[in-house]
């Protein structure tokens, strides 16, 4: 049995210094606050958590106390509340998603913004509350909302940095047919294409394709998306507890892709475990 790991496979530069940020924090004997999970692993929270880090919901006043952004932003108004009740704000947003903060302010001067993106990502959450106008958000081909654009003569359109790009082809397509000027600005991160790219090659290439993520993280979710469309032997697990034996019948290679918030450790787990059962 041969394992064969994607190149682009575990966490993407945005998540890795999100989480080396909190680590440091963790380390230096003050009050931390994150609000929300500071990236979609459930390992990597639990992690944190451990290290002292609180993960809180509301923000509510507070004395000597620092709060992390999470690598996925937020809204303006949250950074306001935030300094209102007394957090010092230690900035995690990833950079990449602070460029679409920008493009789409600009945008947003001379256009109407729809935002191609998962309804209740934070990341779009937090795109949406950079904006002085409430975007129109689409999720999917299926859910183009026909009412409230049908009278657009023109509409900028931006993309949630983990989407795929068949998925905003797909949207675009129907778009273009309702609103002609629709302009797209693909904001997809670079890590998100790498790997989107990797993941059409490695189902063909292997028998078994396991996706490593956990079940909140919308770049993990593309992934499994995209492989199991290609090969159906495709099983998304989050860490090697959910991986069974007999999906190893008849199986010569296995191709393994870790989403973008999917620390190594849980990888090489999952490897280890794959090892002791092929022997087994
Ligand atoms: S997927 Fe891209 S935009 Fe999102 S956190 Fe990672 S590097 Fe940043």
């Amino acid at each position: 049995m041969r394992i064969n790991i994607a190149k682009s496979s575990g966490f993407c530069f945005g998540v890795r210094r999100a989480i080396n940020m909190s680590r440091e924090l963790a380390s230096s004997g003050k009050s931390v606050y994150v609000l929300g999970d500071i990236v979609h692993n459930s390992f990597v929270v639990r992690e944190l958590k451990e290290k002292g880090i609180k993960k809180i919901g509301k923000i509510r006043p507070v004395k000597n106390a620092i709060l992390i952004i999470r690598a996925h932003g937020a809204s303006r108004k949250t950074f306001r509340k935030a300094r209102s009740c007394g957090y010092t704000i230690v900035d995690a947003t990833c950079p990449k998603v602070k460029d679409i903060y920008k493009i789409a302010r600009n945008l947003e001067k001379k256009n109407k913004i729809i935002i191609i993106g998962d309804y209740n990502h934070d990341e779009v959450k937090g795109i949406e509350g950079q904006l002085r106008k409430k975007p129109i958000i689409i999720e999917s081909p299926e859910s183009l909302p026909f009412q409230k654009l049908k009278h657009m003569a023109k509409a900028a359109v931006i993309t949630q940095s983990t989407q795929s790009i068949e998925n905003i082809e797909n949207i675009m397509d129907k778009l273009k047919r309702i609103i002609p000027d629709a302009r797209l600005y693909n904001t997809t991160c670079k890590t998100t294409r790498i790997k989107q790219e990797e993941i059409k090659s490695l189902p063909k290439e292997n028998d078994l394709v396991l996706i490593i993520g956990s079940k909140t993280s919308a770049n993990t979710k593309r992934l499994y998306q995209i492989s199991k469309g290609i090969n159906k032997n495709t099983k998304w697990i989050e860490s090697a507890k959910n991986l069974q034996k007999m999906w190893l019948k008849n199986i010569e290679r296995i191709g393994i892709m870790a989403g973008a918030s999917t620390p190594d450790r849980i990888t090489h787990e999952v490897v280890d475990k794959l090892q002791k059962l092929a022997r087994k």
